[in-house]
């Protein structure tokens, strides 16, 4: 089987579309924390496996020798990530699988939000399983799913100075992924997946000024500020932290991928941040 962990989230739905495409249902395992969630997949004749990161004993059992694994990274940030993810890796050791991939983040990213998935990596790699690091660059819904405070302002207001991001959507991710689980030779290789195209937030606000016909400047401010505007509008301090964090990393060019393994691996160039931003703009 191919066996996809989170799979009723943004990623992992993409992911579960995409290998529809390309293999029988009935070869698909959606790993799942709510059944009623995952109907829809379940109506298209993919399997399911109820389990979540948080109890190990839900994974006894659940791979098979031979499988081929895509581990999605959680998104319980205070739930310690790392131990999650090894209650998954650990379980797929023990059962054989075939390949374990897992989502990462750019090797460049040190912002504090990478460690865990440097930790992940190293677990995954001294499991002795054969692996894929499929280290994600930044999705361009992060910015383009957000855009009501942005219209409303007539801003974007980050604290990247002119950094630029090689975003791509989470398709071109899910892709990647699907490429790797269905294909040969990628054992034990590290991608680092971004855009075929870095954009920076001025070039971004230009866009969307020219899509809404609308004048949306780009606001660069502090760290600070940053930090500041994010929990006036209510997010937890830890968390405006980290992404107050992240704008850090952009400034130094981090989230810049030139590899070009993401293009390579879907077979197409990547979205364009424009499509993206059309596509946000019509829900
Ligand atoms: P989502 O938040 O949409 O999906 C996260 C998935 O993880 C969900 O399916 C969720 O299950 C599952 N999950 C979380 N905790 C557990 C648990 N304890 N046990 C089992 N499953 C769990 O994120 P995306 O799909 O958009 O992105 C995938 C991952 O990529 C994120 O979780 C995060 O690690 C990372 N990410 C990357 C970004 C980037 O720009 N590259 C941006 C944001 C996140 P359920 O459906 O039941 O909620």
């Amino acid at each position: 089987s191919i066996v996809v962990t989170g799979a009723t989230g943004h990623l992992g739905r993409h992911v579960v579309r995409q290998l529809l495409e390309k293999v029988p249902a009935d070869r698909i395992t959606a790993v799942v924390r709510d059944r009623d969630k995952a109907a829809d997949l379940a109506a298209r004749g993919v399997r399911l496996a109820v389990a979540d990161y948080n109890s190990p004993e839900t994974f006894d059992g659940l791979f098979a020798a031979g499988d081929r694994v895509l581990l999605i990274s959680g998104n319980e940030f205070d739930k310690g990530r790392v131990q999650q993810h090894t209650v998954v890796i650990e379980a797929a050791r023990k059962a054989g699988v075939a390949l374990l991939a897992y989502t990462s983040a750019p090797s460049s990213l040190t912002a504090a939000l990478a460690d865990d998935h440097r930790a992940t990596e190293d677990a995954l790699v001294g499991s002795g399983l054969p692996y894929v690091l499929l280290r994600n660059g930044w999705y361009h819904e992060n910015y383009t799913e957000q855009l009501a405070p942005v219209l409303e302002h007539g801003a974007v207001v980050q604290a990247a100075g002119e950094g630029r991001i090689s975003s791509a959507s989470r398709a071109d991710y899910a892709a990647a992924a699907v490429a790797v689980l269905t294909g040969e030779g990628h054992e034990n290789k590290a991608y680092e997946l971004g855009g075929d195209e870095a954009w920076s937030f001025d070039e971004y606000a230009t866009e969307l000024s020219r899509q809404t016909g609308r004048e949306i400047v780009y606001t660069p401010v502090s760290t600070e500020a940053y930090t500041g505007i994010l929990t006036g509008a209510g997010l937890p301090g830890p968390l405006a932290a980290v992404l107050a964090g992240v704008d850090g990393s952009i400034e130094k060019g981090e989230l810049v991928v030139t590899t070009g393994d993401l293009s390579r691996l879907a077979g197409r160039p990547t979205t364009p941040l424009a499509e993206a931003v059309s596509a946000a703009l019509k829900d």
